[in-house]
């Protein structure tokens, strides 16, 4: 090895935080390393929470960390939330975790959607976080995407997530290609996907060369496909005299009467129009997907709907004759 290769290596361990390694390398290949140096990475170990290689390293360099040093760092980690090195290194030195901090610590963590550190926190001082601190948190978590950490946060707070909290959360699984927390969302949440935001997912994973996550977000895209086009319903206008003259259907639609406007309290004329639909809306997204259609495709904004025994349903809408108002209640 050339001596620029030596001190490379030297300066990779002691990176790695394989302080003896690189000290053994020091002695046998003559490349002097100052005790300054070690501290400096020793201090380097500290910051960033190796508390292990920290002794070792200390050991290997008979450089001793003192208990007021290593009480600074204890206290940094808890201040920055590190609760997980905090205990690593309070177990390490024996150092006692303060009490009082541990309190404001774990608050604080849950508040910021850092479940399990919250927890450990509340674990050393053995107390229950609060149910509103760990509802909080559950919201944070979802709406960050981590549904595991989100439900169990409610669990925790003996809740259940908010319908609109998981759909935030499989919206968010769904944008970053995590196809699979995404549709455990939305089922939770008893809504499917849109599948255009499915089959965006599928192209994340498959940037990210995800194959299985962007298969299985594909196939999920697919089944929405099939289904809206199994379940698809059928709008058709029909005239009052063709609905008098349909003998396949029985007579219930008949039931179905303007009874009134409610803007001008018209009782008596109305201009009604019928349409047949294949089947009735089943499903919130299918009203809404009605009612959308109904407006768009033919200006309808108010209408009531009738069930037949096939569940096939017949639209009534109603115009007041006098006041051209669409708010008609009817008998029903
Ligand atoms: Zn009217």
């Amino acid at each position: 090895m050339t001596h620029e290769k030596v001190i490379a290596y030297i300066k990779k361990c002691l990176e790695e935080g394989k302080m003896a390694e690189a000290i053994d390398s020091a002695k046998v290949t003559i490349v002097p390393i100052s005790k300054e140096e070690l501290k400096v990475y020793i201090h380097k170990y500290l910051e960033k929470g190796w508390i292990s290689k920290a002794v070792k390293g200390s050991k290997a360099a008979g450089i001793e960390l003192t208990e007021k040093v290593l009480k600074e760092y204890v206290n940094r980690y808890l201040d920055e939330g590190r609760i997980y090195s905090a205990i690593e290194a309070s177990k390490t030195f024996s150092i006692q975790l303060p009490i009082d901090k541990l309190v404001i610590i774990g608050r604080d963590c849950l508040l910021k959607g850092n479940l399990s550190s919250g927890l450990e926190a509340y674990g050393l001082i053995k107390e229950t976080p609060p149910e509103q601190e760990l509802m909080i948190c559950g919201n944070r978590c979802l709406c960050e995407g981590q549904l595991s950490h989100g439900r169990e946060a409610y669990r925790l707070a003996n809740k259940s997530p908010p319908v609109e909290e998981l759909i935030i959360c499989g919206n968010k699984c769904f944008n970053v290609g995590w196809t699979t927390p995404g549709l455990e969302a939305y089922e939770l949440a008893k809504r499917s996907p849109a599948k255009e935001m499915l089959r965006a997912c599928a192209e994340i994973c498959l940037i990210g060369k995800n194959i299985d996550e962007a298969r299985k977000a594909l196939v999920a895209a697919q089944k929405i496909d099939d289904t809206t086009g199994a379940e698809h319903i059928e709008i058709r206008e029909i005239s009052l005299e063709e609905l008098n003259a349909t003998n396949d259907l029985e007579g219930s639609w008949r039931c179905l009467v303007p009874r009134a406007c409610e803007d001008c309290d018209n009782e008596r004329e109305f201009k009604e129009r019928f349409f047949i639909l294949s089947r009735c809306p089943a499903r919130t997204e299918e009203e809404e997907w009605l009612d959308r259609t109904m407006k768009e495709q033919y200006g309808v904004e108010n209408y009531s709907v009738g069930v037949f025994r096939d569940n096939r349903g017949l639209i009534d809408s109603a115009v007041c004759s006098e006041c051209g108002s669409g708010n008609i209640v009817f008998d029903s």
